[in-house]
Order: structure tokens, then C-alpha cells, then sequence
């Protein structure tokens, strides 16, 4: 049995994410953990908040919270949420768990005693109004390469340079709007990235197969002058992995954290251990996807993500794999996205502008989420939402198509013959030209789905639904009726059996939806099609159903026109 092991980029910890985080890493990776494991796969999909550095710190004080209190709650939240997209992980962890807290104090010290890190005594800034040391991003100026005025200490939002808060121009204290910032000295640790290019460089030139989108971020980062430059691993906070040499101390860290991209990616692994746990599982559960020395060398291991973090992804992170000279299991691809614009703008946290995943929730199911988002995925560039293309995607597609079939064809079942696959009659000429037809799509559906192309996959699903739709136009099985009831019979048979092929097709983008039909139509399971003419004689006459309630609500114009004054800005 083949094995999949599938990740998705951590969602920060301080606040419900929108629709375009949502497409960006969490909901593509569902699409294909669903279908991995619709064709057999033994898949472990994690996911997890991440919990540490200074904007939980900054939220939390907002709050009115004890750190760990607020991310608590944040994490319980967001785990509801994902619970509602069906975000079908097999763990949704914490990075602030015990196991990332071990594996990330064992793999600062395997990087140390490779001669990875180094103990630098550096100057810091020094917020004399704020009485402490700031970290990174509690600094703001301009950005030395493009020229930004709010870019942040650690990375420019404009042009998404790493940098580091010296870097800025004309700096600032986001706490209290301070200048007067000084350097002083303090130690850190440094991760010498520089050391791993040629290994890194290696390892890229091995991955032939990735995204474009992919190679040329990590290319570009490793090529750039300054894009490997050895990076600071440790800051001065209280809320994070105390910086330790596995379970010694470290001598002049006291105090001190690793810094929140140093752990967080660790925490993919440390998240198997967790999801071990709960299931009272020991470390060889976990082990066996994650150590290539006990079983993981056959593990096809993919990661999701938002362009965004495609440098960390691949440069950073593999410097700690590599580098810690262990038997871990690399990825074996990056699947990364373009932004999601919002409206003719982008989406805006601070500013409430868009939808937000609690709202989507609200106000629809989630399957017409997930089919729009899905099916305008930004994989080759940025794409953008509009109100008016939700509705007309929704309204044409989910329910003119696919749900006017189902309800067609249950209907005129139950009206001419019975709640009951009706028998009589042979499939034809007809139906022999569509049964190739649809073997080709879905062959093509599945090339789509397994090289991860979301939107070329989501386009051939609704041409394997368009197919029938066409079927039923020119059957036309209520006209037939009049003439020759056996052969209407054979075209509603089909039909029916149309609707199991569906809904096995379409779990991975419409879950809830197949699930409907999978009660309405009573099929067993929603196992894989491997064979379309098989699939669509598996409903024998006599074979019991209930025509299902209608699957999809039309969006009217008075509902696009409300939502689309509603989510303009400013969440309330
Ligand atoms: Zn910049």
C-alpha cells in the first residue's frame, strides 16, 4: 500500500484566517489527503497552530490573556473552524506541545555539535521608552531594497525580504511609537545557513518535478547574495522553546526562546508524535513516516503552502534536516499558491476586509466554499474573489448542473417506476459512447488530482459532470417513457448509477455533499472508480433510494448584494 504523508503550512495562532489562507496551504492539502486516501493510500495528513513568537504575545495582551490561556483558546477555535471546512486531518497539533518542545532543544544541539550553530555576542535593540530589548517584529521602517516604509525586523510584507531589524531604515518601537532605540549587547545563536548552500543547492537540482512556482522562490533565495545569510535562531521573550542543548542547559541562554521559525516547522514532525499519543500509539507509529531508518524510505511526503513561505520551506527548514546529520524524512514535494485577492483589493486581517473562515461558515455550507475556492485556486498567479463569480460558479455549477441531475433524475424515478433502481431494458449504443466518454475524463480527473493541478482537476470534475448532464438532455428518459418504457428504464438506471460515480468522484472537493448522496442512494462506500463501465452497473434493479432534498441553494442577487456590503470591511 503506497503512503502518503501530507502537511500544511502552520496557521499562526493570534486570529481566525480568511478565505485566502484558507486556499493557500489547508484546503488544497485536504483536497488531496481525501484523495489519496479515496484511491487506497495509507495517509497521515497533519496540520497545526503555531503558537509562539511576539504577535500571540501582542494578541494576548490585547486579550487581556495569559499567553498560553489565549492560545488555548485560539487553537480550540481554530480547530472548530477547520472541523467545519472538514479539514480531514489525522492531527491538528500545537506547536507549543512538549513533543516540538524536545525535538526542537534535541535538533539545536544536533545542529551545534555538526558545527551548525554559533554563539555570536551581537547588539540588539534597545527600547529605552519601552524598557526591553525588542524583538523583530515589534520594530517597523523602511525596507533597504525596495524601499517599503512599513516593513517589519524580520521580513519585508512588499517585497519578502528576510530581514533583520538593524537592516531598517529609520526604526521604530510598534509598542509605543519610540525612536529612541539603541544597540546593546546580548547573546544569541546563529543557524550558519551559509555552510548548507552547496548541500541545499543539491537538493533542489534533485527535484526535477516541482512547481515552477516552487524552484524559482528557492533559487532565487539561494542564488541571491543575501538570501542564505546565516540567521539568528534565538530571542529575548518569555513564550517559546527555552533555548537548551537537549535536556542540558545552555550556558548564557538563560531566558531565552528559539525563535519562532526555527520551531515551528519542527513541530510537522513533533505533530506525529502528538497524533501517536492521543491514539495511545508508540514512537514507532510516528517514527515510520518520519525516520527514514524505521520505515519512512517509502513515504511520499508532501508539503502545502502560500508562496510566502517557500524560502523557509526550503531553505530554512532543510538546513535543520539536513544539517542535524539524522535519518529524516525530507519532503519529496512542495506544492505552493499565489495570493487570493479579495474583491479588487486584498484580503485585509487588521482592516476585517474579506470573509473570514467563521464567517463563511455562516452564512453557507461548506462545500460551496470549497468547490469555488477549489476550483479557483491561485496555483499559476494570483486570482481574486468576486461576489458576482461566487454566485454565477455556485449557482451554474453546483447547482445547475450537479444538483439539478441528481434532483432530475431521482424525481422522475420515484414518479415513473419506483424508490428503486427500476429494471427492463439494456444499455445501448448511447450509453456505450458515454461510458467511454466518462473513462476518458476520469482518467484524465485522476492525471489532474495526482500531479496536485487543483484547478485543472476541479475543471475535468465538472466536465464529468457536464457529461451527464448532456447524457440525460439527449436520452431524454421522460420522453422515451411514452414510447418504450424499458429503455427509459435502462436511461434512469444509468442515471442513478451516474449519481454513485459522482459521489465517489467528488468527496475530495464536496465531502458533505457525497456523504448525501451516498445516504440517498444507500451505496456501501465511496470507494475509488477504478472502472467506470463497472461503477455504473454496481446499482442493480431493485436497489433501494430516496430522492435526496435539493443539494444546493441558488445565491440571489439580494443575498450577493448583502454579502458583499457586509465582508467590504471592518469585521464587527
Ligand atoms: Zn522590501
Amino acid at each position: 500500500m503506497a503512503r502518503t504523508l501530507i502537511t500544511s503550512a502552520l496557521p499562526y495562532i493570534n486570529g481566525i484566517k480568511h478565505l485566502g489562507n484558507l486556499v493557500g496551504s489547508q484546503l488544497p492539502a485536504d483536497l488531496y489527503a481525501r484523495y489519496r486516501r479515496a484511491r487506497g493510500d495509507e495517509v497521515l495528513f497533519l496540520c497545526a497552530t503555531d503558537e509562539h513568537g511576539t504577535p500571540a504575545e501582542i494578541a494576548a495582551q490585547k486579550a487581556g490573556k495569559p499567553v498560553a490561556e489565549y492560545c488555548a483558546e485560539l487553537h480550540d477555535v481554530q480547530a472548530e473552524i477547520a472541523k467545519g471546512f472538514r479539514l480531514s486531518f489525522d492531527h491538528f497539533g500545537r506547536s507549543s506541545s512538549e513533543q516540538n518542545r524536545k525535538l526542537t532543544q534535541h535538533l539545536a544541539k544536533r545542529l551545534f555539535e555538526e558545527g551548525l550553530i554559533e554563539e555570536v555576542e551581537e547588539t540588539q535593540v534597545y527600547s529605552e521608552t519601552d524598557g526591553r530589548f525588542l524583538p523583530d517584529r515589534y520594530i517597523e521602517g523602511t525596507c533597504p531594497n525596495c524601499g517599503y516604509d512599513s516593513a517589519r525586523g524580520d521580513q519585508c510584507d512588499n517585497c519578502t525580504k528576510q530581514l533583520d531589524p538593524t537592516d531598517l531604515i529609520n526604526p521604530h518601537s510598534t509598542i509605543s511609537g519610540a525612536t529612541d532605540l539603541e544597540e546593546r549587547k546580548t547573546k544569541h545563536l546563529y543557524l550558519k545557513q551559509s555552510k548548507m548552500r552547496d548541500a541545499l543547492n543539491d537538493w533542489i537540482d534533485s527535484k526535477a518535478d516541482w512547481p515552477i512556482l516552487t524552484t524559482s522562490i528557492a533559487k532565487k533565495w539561494l542564488n541571491d547574495g543575501d538570501g542564505l545569510q546565516d540567521r539568528g535562531i534565538t530571542r529575548d521573550l518569555s513564550w517559546g522553546v527555552p533555548v537548551q542543548k537537549g535536556d542540558a542547559p545552555w550556558e548564557g541562554m538563560e531566558g531565552k526562546v528559539f525563535y519562532v521559525w526555527f520551531d515551528a516547522p519542527i513541530e510537522y514532525i513533533a505533530c506525529g508524535g502528538e497524533w501517536a499519543e492521543k491514539h495511545g500509539l508508540d514512537d514507532a507509529a510516528w517514527e515510520r513516516w518520519w525516520r527514514t531508518d524505521k520505515g519512512a524510505d517509502d513515504v511520499r511526503y508532501v508539503q502545502f503552502m502560500g508562496k510566502d513561505n517557500v524560502p523557509f520551506h526550503t531553505l530554512s527548514f532543510p538546513v535543520t534536516m539536513l544539517g542535524s546529520n539524522e535519518p529524516w524524512k525530507m519532503v519529496d514535494y512542495i506544492k505552493s499558491f499565489n495570493y487570493l485577492n479579495y474583491d479588487g483589493g486584498q484580503f485585509s486581517t487588521s482592516r476585517g476586509r474579506g470573509v473570514f473562515m467563521d464567517q463563511a461558515l455562516s452564512i453557507l455550507p461548506a462545500d460551496y466554499w470549497r468547490w469555488w475556492l477549489l476550483s479557483h485556486a491561485p496555483e499559476s498567479s494570483d486570482s481574486e474573489f468576486t461576489w458576482e463569480n461566487f454566485q454565477a460558479s455556485v449557482n451554474k455549477d453546483l447547482a445547475d448542473v450537479l444538483g439539478n441531475f441528481v434532483s432530475r433524475i431521482t424525481k422522475f424515478c420515484r414518479s415513473k417506476f419506483s424508490e428503486a433502481v427500476p429494471e427492463g431494458g439494456s444499455y445501448g449504443e448511447q450509453e456505450a459512447a458515454l461510458i467511454k466518454d466518462l473513462t476518458e475524463k476520469v482518467a484524465e480527473y485522476q492525471s489532474h488530482m495526482d500531479a496536485i493541478d487543483v484547478r485543472k482537476g476541479a475543471n475535468a470534475l465538472r466536465a464529468i459532470w457536464v457529461a451527464g448532464n448532456e447524457y440525460l438532455q439527449s436520452a431524454a428518459p421522460w420522453a422515451t417513457f411514452k414510447e418504450d418504457p424499458d429503455k427509459a428504464a435502462a436511461q434512469v438506471r444509468l442515471g442513478l448509477n451516474l449519481i454513485g460515480l459522482y459521489a465517489r468522484l467528488s468527496s475530495p472537493f464536496i465531502p458533505d455533499t457525497c456523504g448525501k448522496l451516498q445516504t440517498a442512494l444507500a451505496l456501501p462506500d465511496l470507494d475509488w472508480p477504478e472502472d467506470v463501465e463497472a461503477a455504473l452497473n454496481a446499482l442493480a434493479p431493485g436497489h433501494g433510494f430516496a430522492v435526496p432534498d435539493n443539494l444546493f441553494a441558488k445565491i440571489s442577487d439580494e443575498q450577493r448584494e448583502e454579502w458583499q456590503e457586509k465582508f467590504a470591511g471592518t469585521r464587527s
